[in-house]
């Protein structure tokens, strides 16, 4: 359809846009315009430019322009939380397995009763849209109630798993093997690709339960998740577990047991993957199984995560492993992706490792997950994409920057101090061509 300047169904959005290509590229325009046009009733991305190329090319009436203040960027996938761990974020950490036990299954027990579990949603899932993330891979607990809920609430671009956890486990989070299985098929056959299959992690899930979970996804493409690798004392406990079962006595390596199950591929996201051996990088690299890091939950206890270690980005580039950036609330202590890119590049700085940068966190913070998750439609504004961007507040003075990687390091340079006020920097967010949220 040729551009008609004249007509409703093309909108002309004036800011400073962001739009992330690859770890290395990111577009910026601070005085540019978003061309959007209306297709068979869908908002589609037309154009992005200068905004003197555009009202030139496309004779564009000054009137007619919109004007969008702040940052403007795509929205965030944020490919590992768990949404019923909201309440434990910023309880005291010490480590992993002694913050699991102490705060987080008690919290996730109360998601038992279908009313709570109602009004934790209602809330969670607007909160999640006001900090402009609009996706993702989430964990729920093992409670038939609380994934329902979400599921009533959960933006369409979201995946929701019940926990399968069976062994290693409170009374009250146990289920039996059966119980487990009947669940996951229930959600798999009724929700369909909005579940993803997640055995919380080896230690509280039995090898049959894993391996059945893994069975159902791949029988209809679906996504598969679970925790691998997050500190030592973690992979010591699971590989003495698993010793002790049959088929699994000569395991040398965690990664072992998501393959005899049949759990690793390519639409299977593990997250942490902080300790890997050298055969488990291979194992990964073979079957493409994708990595979700968490630096704000890995991050050391001064920094309020729980001191796991930092992820080795390069070694996963130089095995040709995909990655994504994530927050795992509760382990991470906010919500906010910004927060979280924030965090990838000051500890890796902090420890000497090159080639961390703000344009790449926010490429493995939008584009690489729409692209993981097979949403080719998101994640940058690319022509024929949807309309959809967050506006960050930052005043005037900053966006007059010379690239994406000045203007994003000015975005995220609050101080360790402020970093919860990431959670409240986001303006707007815009879904398809809608306002889902504003400040
Ligand atoms: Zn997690």
């Amino acid at each position: 359809m040729p551009s008609n300047p004249g007509s409703h169904e093309i909108r002309a959005i004036r800011g400073a846009w962001l739009n992330p290509v690859s770890d290395e590229s990111c577009e910026y325009f601070p005085n540019g315009i978003l061309l959007v046009q209306k297709r068979n009733g869908w908002w589609k991305i037309k154009e992005l430019g200068t905004a003197k190329e555009l009202i030139e090319k496309h004779r564009l009436e000054e009137y007619r322009i919109e004007n969008e203040a702040g940052l403007l960027m795509p929205p965030f996938f944020d490919m590992h939380f768990h949404w019923v761990q909201d309440e434990v974020r910023e309880m005291p950490k010490t480590s992993l397995l002694e913050w699991l036990v102490k705060y987080t299954f008690p919290k996730e027990e109360e998601f038992s009763d279908p009313d709570f579990a109602e009004e934790k949603a209602q809330c969670f899932w607007q909160r999640i849209l006001s900090t402009g993330t609009i996706g993702g891979l989430c964990y729920s607990s093992i409670h038939k109630t609380a994934f329902e809920a979400a599921m009533r609430h959960a933006g369409d671009y979201f995946k929701v798993g019940n926990v399968l956890m069976t062994m290693n486990s409170p009374q009250a989070l146990k289920q039996s093997k059966d119980e487990a299985i009947e669940l996951n098929r229930w959600a798999s056959e009724g929700y369909g690709r909005f579940h993803v299959g997640s055995p919380r992690f080896a230690p509280t899930t039995a090898p049959e339960v894993i391996a059945a979970s893994a069975g159902e996804a791949k029988s209809f493409g679906g996504f598969l998740q679970t925790h691998m690798c997050e500190t030592h004392q973690e992979i010591e406990w699971v590989k003495s577990i698993y010793r002790e079962l049959p088929g699994f006595e000569d395991i040398e390596t965690y990664i072992e047991i998501y393959e005899r199950t049949g759990f690793l591929g390519p639409k299977t996201v593990l997250g942490h993957c902080i300790h890997l051996t050298d055969a488990e990088w291979k194992l990964m690299a073979e079957t493409d199984t994708v990595v979700a890091s968490c630096p704000t939950s890995n991050a050391p206890l001064d920094e309020r995560g729980l001191g796991s270690g930092l992820f080795d980005f390069r070694r996963a580039d130089q095995e040709g492993v995909r990655w994504v950036l994530a927050t795992d609330i509760g382990g991470g202590p906010y919500l906010s992706m910004l927060d979280v890119m924030a965090s990838f590049v000051r500890q890796n700085r902090a420890q000497g490792i090159e080639g961390a940068t703000h344009v790449q966190a926010l490429y493995r913070s939008t584009l690489a997950g729409a692209k993981i998750l097979g949403i080719d439609s998101k994640g940058s504004f690319a022509e024929d994409n949807d309309v959809d961007y967050v506006a960050v507040k930052m005043d005037r003075e900053s966006l007059d920057a010379s690239d994406a990687e000045v203007v994003l390091g000015k975005c995220l340079s609050k101080t360790l101090d402020n970093r919860e006020s990431y959670e409240s920097a986001i303006l707007k967010t815009v879904l398809e061509g809608k306002t889902v949220f504003s400040c």
